[in-house]
């Protein structure tokens, strides 16, 4: 039996995914997004751990709250850095008929060993990937994150080759993510894959900054401010962003 390391959890959850959901923040990321705002999940070792029977109870709690959109999402952090945790609790899961979500950044993705194995067996008791391109310019990406895209890309087509719906997410920071000619990139990527079911621009914000000051971490960002709604609508334009 394996063991997840969680950072937090969220009984109602209204964003991530459709209907209300159990959010489950698992800990541990390698990324290194400059507007991230969880940076207290980053480290690898801390969390509570959790057993996946034992945390699916507790989210099985609020069944009755999830009507028949929700259900349980699980964030981070990075959920595929847990990838064989996230597989049991999911194959619980669909067991009790749970409507089940990955928020992820696609980091650990790859097409190769025993993770893509693993993944693919994680695809059958999924529903749905929210998934975050943070930049289509590979530069520009590595610059916000601190890692490559390649590899990420290459989640958002092999989950359009296997039809598994997504969300693609973009976070819109000025000066970082918010140039015409890559949102204009990412939208023609998009138009590539035949599984997206919607696309959302989360305008950036500053209400995370405190927990790196906490942590003693120079804020990378340090006065650039959220866009404007000017802004935040071109960018929905440009990427075909329904209301
Ligand atoms: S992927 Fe998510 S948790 Fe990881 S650094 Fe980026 S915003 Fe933070």
């Amino acid at each position: 039996m394996t063991t997840g390391k969680i950072h937090s959890l969220e009984s109602f959850g209204s964003v991530d995914g459709p209907g209300v959901r159990y959010i489950i923040f698992v800990q541990g990321c390698r990324m290194r997004c400059q507007f991230c705002h969880n940076p207290d999940t980053w480290k690898l070792d801390g969390g509570t751990e959790y057993t996946a029977d034992a945390l699916l109870e507790k989210a099985l709690r609020f069944k009755t709250y999830w009507g028949t959109d929700g259900g349980i999402t699980v964030s981070g952090g990075e959920p595929l850095l847990q990838i064989d945790f996230l597989l049991e609790l999911f194959q619980k899961a669909k067991q009790q008929g749970v409507h089940t979500v990955i928020d992820t950044a696609g980091n650990p993705f790859t097409r190769e060993g025993e993770f893509f194995q693993k993944f693919q067996a994680l695809m059958e008791v999924t529903d749905l990937l929210l998934l975050d391109l943070k930049e289509i310019n590979p530069e520009r990406h590595r610059k916000l994150t601190g890692q490559e895209n390649s590899n990420i890309l290459d989640l958002a087509r092999y989950l359009s080759e296997i039809g598994k719906p997504v969300w693609i997410r973009h976070v819109l920071v000025p000066k970082r993510s918010d140039y015409e000619e890559d949102l204009h990139a990412l939208r023609r990527f998009l138009d590539t894959l035949d599984n997206v079911q919607r696309v959302e621009v989360l305008p950036y914000h500053t209400l995370g900054v405190f927990k790196w000051e906490n942590l003693g971490i120079p804020y990378p960002l340090e006065g650039i401010s959220a866009p404007t709604k000017e802004r935040v609508e071109n960018a929905e334009r440009i990427l075909g962003c329904r209301k």
